[in-house]
Formats: structure tokens, sequence, C-alpha cells
């Protein structure tokens, strides 16, 4: 992060603002909206600084707006000279206001235009009325805590609540009326609300390929128990006060046993949690979220499926590979490369016409490849290894099935990686990536 966003109280606080000018005036007015006293300068004396909250520098000479940096910098009092990113210690940001409601967007200092246009498409999406939800929140503050004194309880309430009609009345000005919607909603709350688990599918890795079903309950979520490593990005989606639990492979160390993730899911919903159980791809597919389901089934604990983009749509989308084709695959198999017991059976796999995903399958490439020749698949045949499909980072290696088994194993970096073999690999593919 490179500048920390913190909301100042400047009500009947002084603020210098040294200039005179259209920009000096702008930067006062937004300044009053949040209840500061002006200080107009048009030459620095640093005597000016006493009590100040804030100084802004605007349309001064250079060696005054060095001054009343300096000065600032010496006194600990935040400093924003305008156009002058090295003189400041603060940024003014593009505001939206929703009192109480503020949102902030910067750039940074580096691009104040597309923090502008962010600035637009914020205030398109919110309500003028949202500041009214707030407020209605605020009403209810101390009687929703004594009513629901347990914090999960409270969080989902609100988030039934906020969410709800009460908030959609506050924002249309039917204030009386949200007021007792809310009042009802809160004589009706749960106090100790039962847990459920949602196995989601977090896609490939790039956080523009979640569904939108997954980006709400990720901003819903009480925990999350996640175990992919690339998850990162979507990750980053998720409520930012929401636990989060690692149970997966770091590398060389071994991940938790399925019982035991099986076991922690069941707790967390049993005190009551909204559980996001995140797994890489699509839950069920080779995501073992199968078994999570029946175990939590089992236990009486209701589930949800949320679907994910699964790593052969995603690598194929990215390398620009079609799954089928008219011409050259009527089928596509997701498969694993590896049995549980750690050998490979690619028996009744060679088919004409038909596409083969192989997930898990660069550890094994060569009985793969070994394998699929002797199932009587051409050494020829087109093949592709993608790593990290889907995301900023993906790598695609093309090939035939022979050239693949050889060069993959001293071409993959580490990643998740996919091989995906059949005709309509060797589709001209390469031209619709161009052409975009
Ligand atoms: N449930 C996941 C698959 C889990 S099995 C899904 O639906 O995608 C793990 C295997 O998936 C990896 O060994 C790799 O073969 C494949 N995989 C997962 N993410 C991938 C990605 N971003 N790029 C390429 N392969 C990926």
């Amino acid at each position: 992060m490179q500048h920390f966003p913190v909301f100042l109280d400047l009500q009947a606080r002084p603020v210098l603002v040294l200039g005179a000018g259209e920009v000096a005036e702008r930067k006062a007015d937004l300044l009053r909206q949040a209840g500061a006293e002006i200080r107009f300068a048009v030459s620095f004396d640093a005597a000016l600084l006493e009590g100040c909250a804030l100084a802004i520098g605007a349309d001064a000479p250079e060696s005054e707006l060095q001054a009343l940096a300096t000065a600032c910098r010496a006194r600990g009092i935040p400093v924003n000279v305008v156009d002058r990113p090295a003189l400041c210690t603060a940024l003014m940001p593009a505001i939206i206001d929703r009192a109480p409601v503020t949102i902030a967007v910067s750039s940074g200092g580096a691009a104040p235009v597309l923090a502008r246009m962010i600035r637009q498409k914020i205030e398109a999406l919110l309500p003028p009325g949202l500041g009214r939800v707030a407020a209605l929140a605020e009403r209810f503050k101390s009687a929703v805590r004594a009513r629901l004194p347990d914090l999960a309880a409270r969080r989902r309430f609100l988030d039934a609540t906020l969410g709800g009609l009460p908030a959609d009345l506050a924002i249309a000005g039917r204030e009386a009326e949200a007021d007792s919607a809310f009042a009802t909603a809160l004589d009706a709350a749960e106090t100790r609300p039962r847990g459920m688990v949602h196995l989601v599918g977090a896609g490939p890795g790039a956080a523009d390929l979640l569904t939108l079903r997954a980006l709400r309950l990720l901003g819903e979520a009480d925990v999350i128990v996640h175990d992919r490593l690339g998850t990162e990005a979507v990750l980053e989606m998720a409520r930012r006060d929401a636990e989060r639990i690692f149970v997966g492979k770091a590398r060389a160390n071994h991940c938790m046993k399925q019982e035991d993730i099986n076991a922690l899911l069941i707790r967390l919903a049993h005190e009551g949690r909204r559980v996001v159980r995140l797994k890489g791809g699509d839950p069920l597919v080779f995501g073992r979220g199968g078994e999570e389901a029946e175990a939590l089934a089992a236990a009486g604990i209701p589930c949800e499926v949320v679907p994910g983009v699964t790593a052969a749509l995603a690598c194929a989308a990215g390398a620009g590979i079609p799954l089928t084709h008219r011409d050259a695959a009527r089928a596509v198999t997701f498969v694993t490369g590896h049995r549980r017991d750690g050998g490979v059976d690619v028996r009744g796999l060679v088919q004409p016409g038909q596409t083969l995903a192989i997930y898990m399958g660069i550890s094994t490439l060569a009985p793969l490849r070994d394998g699929l020749v002797a199932e009587g698949m051409a050494p020829t045949m087109p093949a592709a290894v993608i790593e990290r499909g889907g995301t900023p980072q993906q790598r695609v290696l093309r090939g035939t099935l022979d050239s693949i088994a050889r060069d993959a194993p001293g071409w993959v970096t580490g990643g998740p990686a996919l091989l995906l073999v059949g005709e309509a690999v060797g589709r001209g593919a390469q031209g619709w990536l161009q052409a975009a």
C-alpha cells in the first residue's frame, strides 16, 4: 500500500490555505463542507500554522510553497501542495460524499484523472440516499447490541437488514417506515444463528474470473478456509475482518488431512459461523468438494456449492484452444493424471475426435505419454501445457505429445499446470488471440 487512508475530523478546526485563485477556492470549499475554519494567506508565515489540523498550498510562489512544506513537516502537520507530490505528506482524494459515509479514491498522485473516473463509477453505483442507511444503523446501534450480544449473530442480522427492506425504505427517504421495518426485523432476529458452509469455486486465480455469487459470499463470510497457493488475488476480494484458515500445501509441507479439514468445517459451522470453503477452479472437479459435502451432510450442516471456472476452461480460453470443434473434437474429457495409488491409468482414453484435459499430469508426463501411445495415440498428436492458466502469469507451451513429454518438465516453473491433448489443440488458435 503506497499511502494509508484516514479520515480527518475537521469540525471547527483551522486549516491553512496558502494561495489565492480558483484552485485554492475550490479546496477551501470542500474543506468547509467538512466543517473546517479556513485561514487564507497569500504569503507564508509559520505563525499561521498555529493550531492547524491541515495545510494546503495552491497558486503561491515556489519559495512560499517550499517553506510551507518544510514548516509543516517539522511540526507534523499534514500538508498538501496541489500538483506537487514531492512537497506533500497528505494527498487530496477524489471524494464521494454520502454523509456519514465517505468514500475517498486516490491514485497516489500518479493519475488524478483515473481517480476521478473511478469516483464517477462509484457515484453512479451508490444511491444518493445511502447516507440515510448509515444513519438508520446508527439510530439502532445500542438496541442491536442489547438484543444480539453475539457478534456473529449481529453481523448476520445487519447484513440482511442493511441490504434489505429497511435500507430500501431509508434510501427512498421513507425513514419512519424504515425504522419500523428495522424494529420488526430486530424483534425477529435469531440470537444464535445456524452456521452454513459454502463450497466456493475460486476459478483459476484471477479475481475477475470469480462468479458474482462467489464475490458476494466472500464479502459476507465470517471465516474462509482456503488451500491453494495462487488464490491471493481472489482472497483480496474477501471481507477484511474474516478469519482466514490455510489448510493447503505450502510446497514441501504436507497439507492438512482431508478428515481434519472436514472436522474443521463442521466445528466452524457448529459455532454458527458463515464458512466459505474456497477451492481453486471448480469445487467438484478434482477438488474433493464431493467428500466435504458428504461429510457436512452427514453432520446435518447445510451446504451449498458455488461453481467456479475450472482449469480446463480457463486454460483453453487463455491459450486460445477450442476444447471442442466441429471438425476436430466432439467430446472433451477431464481426467486426472494420477490414480489414488500414484500410478497412471489411460485405458479407454484414446478415442477419435476427443480432447483430453489432463489435471495433475505434469509429474507423470512420461508414463502418460507411453500409456497414450500404447493405447493407439499418435506421438505427433497436438498437445499443450498451460501453466497458471487464466491468470496474468499464464504461460503456454505448444507442441506434440512427444515434444511436450520431453520439454515440459524442464519448462514448468512450479505453478499449477494443465495438459491438453487432441486434434483440436492444434487448431489455429493463435490467430484469434492475435486478432484480439
Ligand atoms: N478444482 C480445480 C482442480 C484441482 S486439481 C479446478 O477445477 O480447476 C489441481 C490441478 O488443477 C493442478 O495440478 C493443475 O493440473 C490444474 N490447475 C488448477 N489451476 C490451474 C491453472 N490456473 N492453470 C493450469 N492448471 C491448473
